[in-house]
């Protein structure tokens, strides 16, 4: 498996919109386990592949620690609620956004054997749903945040994190 180079804010490819997925090829299956080595080496909980520079519809989450869900072609059919929480991206490092987002949704998707699917994500795996599902149409959490957090809330949460 190989680590990918994460892109940042100011690459233009991450503004691109990603193409479906035809066909699962072993070149798609590749990129899966790289991007799930990627994420987890960046300490990340959802990585989308145009993050590595791959305009594809496929997206990785870790539900879990060690739960990781592929999403091959995703689409949100259901959502429901709503929650405003920080929201980082390994795209942009050291920004957060106070995002608010619906604390129930549910994907269709398809996974690496070519089996359409739907998986339902509650709290922080909602929100990373829609974060990562948003990048495949080259939309980043400033775009939808209520605000960015100042450098000061970003360094007193780094510092809740510690204890
Ligand atoms: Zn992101």
């Amino acid at each position: 498996m190989a680590i990918l180079k994460i892109l940042t804010e100011e690459d233009p490819t991450l503004r691109k919109k990603s193409r479906t997925v035809d066909a699962i090829t072993p070149r798609i299956q590749i990129l899966l386990d790289d991007m799930i080595a990627t994420m987890r080496r960046a300490g990340g909980v959802g990585l989308a592949a145009p993050q590595v520079g791959v305009l594809r519809r496929v997206v990785v989450v870790e539900t879990e620690p060690g739960e990781v869900i592929e999403l091959i072609n995703p689409v949100i059919v259901e959502k429901s609620g709503s929650q405003t929480g920080q929201e980082g991206c390994l795209s942009l490092p050291g920004r957060w956004g106070l995002c608010t987002r619906p604390d129930t949704v549910t994907v269709e998707a398809t996974n690496r054997r070519g089996e359409r699917f739907r998986g339902t994500g509650y709290d922080r795996t909602a929100r990373c749903f829609c974060h990562e599902i948003d990048h495949l149409d080259g939309i980043l959490s400033p775009d939808v945040a209520d605000r960015m957090l100042t450098r000061e809330e970003v360094l007193a949460m780094m510092e809740e994190d510690d204890d």
